[in-house]
C-alpha cells in the first residue's frame, strides 16, 4: 500500500482555474497563488450572495481512537463520489496547523484515495492565513505591552492580562515565560504566555465572521485585559482594530483547492475543537452553499464536541442549517470504545464490538435531538471482517438509521458511491427540522448543564467555586445570551478520557471558565487543556526533508 503522501505527489493535479469552472466560477473570481490554489474574491461573495442555497451535510464521528476516525476521509471521499455521480458538490474543511505537522499527528489532508491536493502546501504555508493570523494576534499584544510602557492610561492591571502571544509550532517553552526584562526601556516586566495558533481567538473570529464588517466589529470586541477596577479592556480600547482588520483582509477569503479527483473543496480555517468550536469558517460554508447544490462539510472530534458546536455556536450564529449529518464509526474506535488496548484494535472480537457498540448508539441519538437525519457510515479499514460490518450494519437497520460501508480510503470516489446514494436519498425524502439544544435565554449553568445531560449523559455538573464565580461575572458583564464552547477531551462522552463506550453515573466538572467576547461565545473548561502543544522524544520533523529537485519527503 502506498503511503498518503506518495499517492498525493503522484496525482495529476488540474489547473485550479478548471476545478472553478467546474462550478461556474470564473477566472476573473480567482486570486491565484500559483496553479493549484487560489482565493475566492470579494467580487465573487456579491455576485452570488442571492443564490438560493443547497443542502448541507455536516461529516462527524463516534469517539474516537487517538488515531482519528477518517471524517477528513469520509468528507472527501463523499465529494468525489458526488462528482461520480454527476452531482455538483463542494467539500469545505479546516485548514491544517502547522505545529502538529512536526510532532505525531501529521497533517490534516484526508487519507488514500480520499485526499485534497497539493498536500504539502496545505499542511505547510498553504496561502498564509495562518501566518496573517499570528501576526493580528501578535500586533495586538505589541499594542497592548506599548500601551502600558507608555504610561498606561486605561489603567491595565499587568496582573490581570488574559491575551496571549501565539506562534504556529508545537514549542512547549513557550507556554508561560516572563517579558519585559531587562531596562526601563524595555517594558513592564509580567507574566506571559503562547497558545498555538490555531487556539488563538482571532482564529475562531475569522471563522466566525460573516464580512470585512463583522470582522471588525468582533476583533473590536476581544477582552486583552482588566484595568485595575476589573472592567474588560478591549482591542477597541487599544485602537488595534483597525490594523488587525488589515492584517487579516486576504486570510478572510476562502481558498479553493481539489481533491485527488479534481472535484472542488474550500479549505479555509482551523479553530481548535475545545476552546474554539472546531468548524472552518462560515464564509467558506455559506459560499459552498451558494456555488453547489450540496456542500460537505467537517467538524472536529467526536459528534459530543464537534457536531454540537457545529450546530449550537455556528448554526446558531449565522443561520446555517444542516439537512443531513453522516455519522462515522469505524470497527477499530468501536472495539476501543469496548474496552479494547490499542495495539490489538486489529483482530476480530465481535465481544468487544458489542460492548462498544453503545458508543454508536448514544451519537445516534444526540443527532436526533437536532431533528437532523442521521446517516452512519462505517469507515472501512483493510483489517475489518465481514462479521464485524454486518453486526454493524444490523445494529443500524434494527434502529432504523441509514447505514452505508464507505471505502474511499481504498478507492476514491468510486469507493463511496454507496454512502453517496443514501446521503442523496435521505436529502431527497427526509425532512431537516434543525434547531439548537437550547436557547439563549438559559442561564450559562444551564446551558452547561443542558449539554452535559444531553448530550454526554451526565447525571450532573459540579461547578468548582471558581467557575461558578467566573461565570457570574460574565453574565454581570453582559455575556449570559452567549452560547457555551465545552473544552473537554474527545475520547470519552465524560470528562475523563479512559470512561469509554457510553458512560452513566458521572458528573461534569467546570473547573474554569472564560468569554471569548470577539468570537461571541463562553469557554467552559472540564479540565486543563493543552493550548499550547508539546514535541514527542522523536519528532516527525527529524524524518522531513526536501531532494535536490524541491520534493518534500517524510510529511505525513
Ligand atoms: P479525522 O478527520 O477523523 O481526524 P482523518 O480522515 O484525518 O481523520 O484520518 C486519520 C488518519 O487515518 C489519516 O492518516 C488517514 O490516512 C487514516 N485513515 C482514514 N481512513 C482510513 C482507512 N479506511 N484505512 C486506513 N487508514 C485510514
Ligand atoms: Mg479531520
Amino acid at each position: 500500500m502506498k503511503t498518503d503522501i506518495q499517492i498525493a505527489q503522484e496525482a495529476e493535479m488540474s489547473h485550479i482555474r478548471d476545478v472553478a469552472a467546474s462550478i461556474g466560477i470564473e477566472e476573473d473570481n480567482l486570486e491565484l497563488y500559483g496553479k493549484y490554489k487560489a482565493k475566492l474574491s470579494d467580487d465573487l461573495y456579491d455576485k452570488i450572495k442571492d443564490n438560493p442555497d443547497g443542502k448541507l451535510v455536516l461529516v462527524t464521528a463516534i469517539n474516537p481512537t487517538p488515531a482519528g476516525e477518517g471524517k477528513t476521509t469520509t468528507t472527501v471521499g463523499l465529494g468525489e463520489a458526488f462528482a461520480k455521480m454527476n452531482k455538483k458538490a463542494i467539500i469545505a474543511l479546516r485548514e491544517p496547523s502547522l505545529g502538529p505537522c512536526f510532532g505525531i499527528k501529521g497533517g490534516a489532508a484526508g487519507g488514500g484515495y480520499a485526499q485534497v491536493v497539493p498536500m504539502e502546501d496545505l499542511n505547510l504555508h498553504f496561502t498564509g492565513d495562518f501566518h496573517a493570523i499570528t501576526s493580528a494576534n501578535n500586533l495586538l499584544a505589541a499594542l497592548l505591552d506599548n500601551h502600558i510602557q507608555q504610561g498606561n492610561a486605561l489603567g491595565i492591571d499587568p496582573r490581570q492580562v488574559v491575551w496571549k502571544r501565539c506562534v504556529d509550532m508545537n514549542d512547549r517553552n513557550l507556554r508561560n515565560i516572563v517579558v519585559g526584562l531587562g531596562n526601563k526601556t524595555d517594558g513592564m516586566v509580567r507574566e506571559d504566555h503562547f497558545v498555538i495558533t490555531v487556539a488563538s481567538e482571532i482564529m475562531a473570529i475569522l471563522c466566525l465572521a460573516e464580512d470585512i464588517k463583522d470582522l471588525k466589529a468582533r476583533l473590536g470586541r476581544i477582552i486583552v485585559a482588566y484595568n485595575f477596577q476589573g472592567d474588560p479592556v478591549t482591542a477597541d480600547d487599544l485602537q488595534a482594530t483597525g490594523a488587525m482588520t488589515a492584517l487579516l483582509k486576504d486570510a478572510i477569503k476562502p481558498n479553493l483547492i481539489q481533491t485527488l479527483e479534481h472535484t472542488p473543496a474550500l479549505v479555509h480555517g482551523g479553530p481548535f475543537a475545545n476552546i474554539a468550536h472546531g468548524c472552518n469558517s462560515v464564509r467558506a460554508t455559506r459560499m459552498a452553499l451558494k456555488l453547489a447544490d450540496i456542500t460537505i462539510t467537517e467538524a472536529g472530534f467526536g459528534a459530543d464536541l464537534g457536531a454540537e458546536k457545529f450546530m449550537d455556536i455556528k448554526c446558531r450564529m449565522s443561520g446555517l442549517k444542516p439537512d443531513a449529518v453522516v455519522l462515522v464509526a469505524t470497527v477499530r474506535a468501536l472495539k476501543y470504545n469496548g474496552g479494547v488496548p490499542k495495539d490489538q484494535l486489529s483482530d476480530e472480537n465481535l465481544e468487544a464490538l458489542a460492548k462498544g457498540i453503545v458508543n454508536l448508539e448514544k451519537h445516534i441519538e444526540n443527532i436526533q435531538k437536532y431533528d437532523v437525519p442521521v446517516v452512519v457510515t462505517l469507515n472501512s479499514f483493510v483489517t475489518d471482517t465481514d462479521a464485524e460490518n454486518e453486526y454493524i450494519r444490523r445494529f443500524c437497520e434494527e434502529r432504523g438509521c441509514e447505514f452505508a460501508l464507505s471505502e474511499v480510503w481504498e478507492k476514491g470516489g468510486e469507493g463511496g458511491i454507496a454512502l453517496a446514494e443514501k446521503v442523496l436519498e435521505t436529502l431527497e425524502n427526509k425532512e431537516s427540522h434543525f434547531h439548537p439544544l437550547y436557547e439563549d435565554g438559559l442561564s450559562l449553568q444551564e446551558k452547561i448543564e443542558t449539554i452535559s445531560k444531553e448530550i454526554y449523559g451526565a447525571r450532573g455538573v459540579i461547578f468548582e467555586p471558581k467557575a461558578a464565580k467566573q461565570l457570574a461575572k460574565i453574565e454581570a458583564m453582559g455575556f449570559g445570551n452567549m452560547p457555551v464552547c465545552m473544552a473537554k477531551n474527545q475520547y470519552s462522552l465524560s470528562d475523563d478520557a479512559k470512561k469509554l463506550g457510553r458512560p452513566t453515573d458521572f458528573d461534569i466538572h467546570i473547573r474554569e471558565a472564560y468569554v471569548s467576547s470577539g468570537a461571541g461565545f463562553v469557554v467552559a473548561l472540564t479540565g486543563a487543556v493543552m493550548t499550547m502543544p508539546g514535541l514527542p522524544k522523536v519528532p516527525a520533523a527529524n524524518n522531513i526533508d526536501v531532494t535536490e529537485d524541491g520534493q518534500i519527503t517524510g510529511l505525513f
